[in-house]
């Protein structure tokens, strides 16, 4: 057990390392430009959002489970005629996105280095686990890591049981990620420090209201300024 006050830094993957949002985006204008002529666009994503919501709990969170909810959704907005055609093209979209080249954001890998040895390091992130160990081994960025955790969502319980088992408790870390209501708020709850990094996009199951009155949050614009406050930090405990 350390006696410093921060010893182990968790770092979400998805829009906080490399880009993901983006890829559902271009995904979900072809999906909606495939079924045009059964209504609007606004309409048809907002279906689909809607089956997303509904199917998180049985598909949990990837690519995968969104290719179901546009199959579905075109089965919705068509009443029932779907060409198999279309299908054919969901499916198609969907494996496009699960062979698309991983792209780092910027100061992700340097930020990495930067801290790895005088913390722990550990990845959290969540969707399909096929997918995330594809992007974390093209991404490069995987031997920076002291741990990796895929997980099926992120509550308190998930930061309590990671930090416990990778670092000393969730009390002494650091959850770094653009997602508030994934990576924040329960990092909070669960006692750690968080650091939120938006993201110019984020799907719209992510949003969640800003914490106040929370010592241990803060906000960057990106991640070139995590290794000073992280220093400061340190200095200040
Ligand atoms: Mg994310």
């Amino acid at each position: 057990m350390s006696h410093r006050a921060l010893t182990t830094i968790g770092f979400d993957a998805d829009d906080t390392l490399w880009q993901n949002e983006q890829f559902f985006r271009l995904t979900e204008e072809r999906f909606v430009a495939l079924l045009g002529s059964h209504g609007e666009a606004a309409e048809i994503s907002g279906k689909l959002l809607e089956a997303e919501r509904r199917n998180l709990a049985f598909y949990g969170f990837g690519i995968k489970g969104f290719t179901l909810s546009m199959i579905e959704t075109a089965i919705e907005v068509t009443k029932g005629d779907v060409p198999a055609g279309v299908i054919a093209e969901i499916l198609a979209a969907g494996r496009e996105m699960l062979a698309h080249p991983v792209e780092t954001l910027p100061h992700a890998a340097e930020t990495l280095q930067a801290l790895s040895g005088e913390y722990r390091l550990v990845l959290i992130t969540k969707g399909d686990l096929f997918d995330q160990e594809r992007k974390l081994a093209q991404s490069g960025l995987g031997d920076i890591f002291d741990g990796v955790e895929i997980v099926s969502d992120k509550s308190a319980a998930t930061y309590e049981r990671v930090f416990a088992r990778h670092g000393d408790g969730a009390q002494k870390a650091m959850m770094v990620g653009n997602s508030l209501k994934s990576d924040i708020l329960p990092a909070l709850a669960a006692g750690s420090w968080a650091v939120h990094v938006p993201h110019a996009l984020t799907w719209a199951l992510e949003h969640a209201e800003e914490p106040e009155g929370q010592g241990r949050y803060h906000k960057l614009p990106d991640l070139i300024g995590l290794h000073p406050l992280i220093r400061k930090i340190g200095q200040d405990c």
